[in-house]
């Protein structure tokens, strides 16, 4: 197992330093994760089927009394060590951004300043026919009390701004491209790497940096794993970097 040691070494060499995030930053938060066995959300629904354009469409009411609950918990929820570590490290100049996965927005919350949200965030919800928009946590009280679905004034109804399965990609997308192709080195934090096309960051960035719990795809091909809590590990990589 490579060391904390080794992870600030590689990242106080670096020019360039771009960090990939996914669900296990956040889990520290109490946000569970998709796929750690028996805590992640895999375990209780399959978010394929639930969280798709084809369940919003088919019966939005049914989608928005289901992802309520999970919505309110992504959006409700507060930063942790790692969030708080990463913005430090921006805050340095070791890092110049953060490309995730996450819809919770809680790496803007913690301080940092160059965030690519390539899902998407629970911050609003918009009407697909007008473009207006409405934030989230007044809309789920109105989920919430039967107000459902939530319509907006023009008689569309609401959808989250994240990206949903069955989505076309967003441009954040390319752009997270340019940066991975560009950067010297890609630290993956709380990411299975099993979500297309985002893990296909990875192998793109010419040096590989791995903080996971569990196994990712790219394992093998990482300079450096570390498997440890990511609030952890980044708070004593400040120590050292
Ligand atoms: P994933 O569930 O596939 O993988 C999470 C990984 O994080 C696992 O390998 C797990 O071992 C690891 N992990 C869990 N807790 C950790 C911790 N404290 N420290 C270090 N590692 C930890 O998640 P993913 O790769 O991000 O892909 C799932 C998709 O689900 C993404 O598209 C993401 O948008 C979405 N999602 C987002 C949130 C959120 O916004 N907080 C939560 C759940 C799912």
């Amino acid at each position: 197992m490579d060391s904390i040691e080794q992870l600030a070494r590689l990242l106080t060499e670096s020019k360039d330093t771009l960090v990939l995030t996914g669900a296990g930053v956040s889990t520290e938060s109490g946000i569970p994760d998709f796929r750690s066995p028996g805590t992640g959300l895999w375990s209780q629904m399959d978010p394929m089927e639930l969280l798709s354009r084809s369940a919003l469409s088919r019966n939005p009411a049914e989608f928005w009394r289901r992802s309520e609950p999970i919505f309110r918990q992504m959006a409700s929820s507060q930063p942790n060590k790692g969030h708080y570590a990463l913005a430090q490290l921006e805050k340095r100049g070791l890092v110049r951004g953060i490309v995730t996965q996450n819809i919770d927005s809680l790496h803007q919350r913690a301080g940092s300043n160059c965030v690519l949200e390539v899902h998407g965030h629970l911050r609003t919800a918009s009407c697909p026919h007008c473009g207006a928009e409405r934030e989230m946590l007044p809309l789920l009280d109105q989920v919430a009390s039967g107000d459902n679905p939530p319509r907006c004034n023009c008689g569309g109804i609401f959808r989250p701004n994240v990206v949903l399965y069955g989505d076309t990609l967003p441009d954040a997308f390319q752009r997270a491209f340019q940066w991975a192709r560009v950067c010297d080195l890609l630290l993956v934090v709380g990411s299975s790497l099993e979500v297309a096309p985002v893990c296909w960051l990875a192998p793109t960035a010419s040096r590989l940096a791995i903080i996971n719990l569990g196994e990712t795809q790219c394992d093998e091909i990482a300079s450096v794993l570390i498997r440890g809590k990511a609030g952890e590990v980044l708070n004593s990589l400040l120590e050292f970097a």
